[in-house]
């Protein structure tokens, strides 16, 4: 066999639903050397990227570490440790991600109630209210903040205070949100969160950050029946990644990858939360009145800054023109999920891909392209 040419991937603009660009300065963390997974040098490094995203989630959870993985994997993280076989959840689904909480709950071996309300929607607290009510003996309920195969953001304060005073865990995808919008685990009340890197932390995908509560760590202590993954089963991961001391070896850490993320959070903490969450709702809105102003609109009542969901104007090819995007002008822009296939374009603002060049360049081109 002849062997490929060199590895020469073209310099995309992604504006896609994920993954952002990756700036150079996390790129070049990924060359660093890479160190032995119990190296004490090592070992700062991930200490630090661990009180780092401790900020990012505006959190003192001791627990909040990097699953290796990407969001996928922090979400079945959450379900396999806090379900056990018999419980009885709540899921809410307005979307492809809550679909797939609910597949991973049952496979977990819990009966799923869900609540379901129509693609693009957001849920009222009354419909959350009304659900817990129904189902008093469930054990948690799992929301996503950032429905990214709809564009729709989920304000969860009310909810949080609905869930916590039933008793229940209330657990939250933030895959599409940290890092892009405001995320406040310990203020919202929020027991289990999972993120992922290759959204708005603008790090290549691989790892998935997750933080849980004191109140989810007792439920996990008292359960009965051992964790079903072994990979993800935090009573042995909390050993190696907060152990006092000696680090207990679980699996290989994806030692450079954390060097990714480390940067990638040096980076958010460097700008600041407050002014990064501003920077990306002043690029939706910059990308909102040009998409308006090109005759299109938005999908979601309420529209994240980082996930853009317009409706594909009749009698356009959506797929012809993000080939087009794609090979004329080298951006990525994601078509429809789900529901929406054929029908939505979703424009990722993300991370290092939110910004004026990026927003008035896709303007100029998709202006270009519907002609
Ligand atoms: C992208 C995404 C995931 C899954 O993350 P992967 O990194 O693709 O495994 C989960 N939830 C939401 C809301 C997402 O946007």
């Amino acid at each position: 066999m002849s062997v490929p040419p060199p590895l020469n991937p073209r310099e995309r603009i992604l504006m896609g639903p994920g993954p952002s660009t990756v700036s150079q300065r996390v790129l070049r963390a990924i060359g660093a050397p890479t160190l032995g997974h119990l190296d004490p040098q090592y070992i700062e490094y991930m200490d630090e990227t661990c009180q780092m995203l401790r900020e990012v989630f505006q959190t003192t959870n001791p627990l909040t570490f990097p699953v290796s993985g990407t969001g996928m994997a922090g979400m079945e993280a959450v379900v396999v440790n806090l379900v056990e076989p018999g419980d009885e959840v709540i899921v809410c689904i307005n979307g492809v991600f809550g679909g797939r909480m609910k597949d991973n709950m049952e496979r977990a071996g819990a009966t799923v109630n869900t609540v379901e309300i129509p693609w693009g929607e957001s849920f009222s607290d009354d419909a959350i209210a009304e659900a817990v009510q129904q189902h008093p003996k469930s054990k948690l309920l799992g929301i996503v903040h950032a429905e990214t195969s709809t564009g729709a953001l989920q304000e969860l304060t009310g909810i949080s205070k609905i869930v916590r005073d039933a008793g229940m865990l209330f657990a939250v995808d933030t895959v599409t949100s940290l890092g892009g919008h405001e995320v406040k685990v310990d203020e919202w009340g929020i027991d289990a969160i999972y993120s992922g890197t290759q959204k708005c932390l603008s790090c290549p995908p691989g790892l998935s950050p997750v933080s849980f509560s004191p109140r989810a760590i007792e439920c996990m202590e008292a359960r009965k029946s051992k964790v079903q993954s072994w990979y993800l089963d935090v009573s042995m991961l909390r050993n190696y990644y907060l152990g006092s001391g000696g680090r207990a070896y679980h699996h290989t850490a994806p030692i450079n990858m954390v060097y990714a993320l480390r940067e990638s959070l040096a980076i958010i903490l460097e700008e600041g939360l407050e002014a990064r969450f501003a920077r990306h709702r002043d690029m939706h809105r910059l990308l909102r009145s040009g998409l308006e102003e090109l005759g299109l609109s938005y999908i979601p009542e309420h529209s994240l800054h980082t996930l853009n969901c317009v409706a594909v104007p009749d009698g356009i090819d959506e797929g012809a023109i993000r080939r087009r995007l794609l090979e004329e002008y080298d951006i990525e822009i994601g078509g429809g999920l789900g529901v929406f296939a054929g029908k939505a374009w979703r424009i990722g603002l993300m991370g290092h891909s939110a910004t004026r060049r990026n927003v008035l360049t896709l303007l100029a081109a998709l202006k270009d392209c519907l002609g």
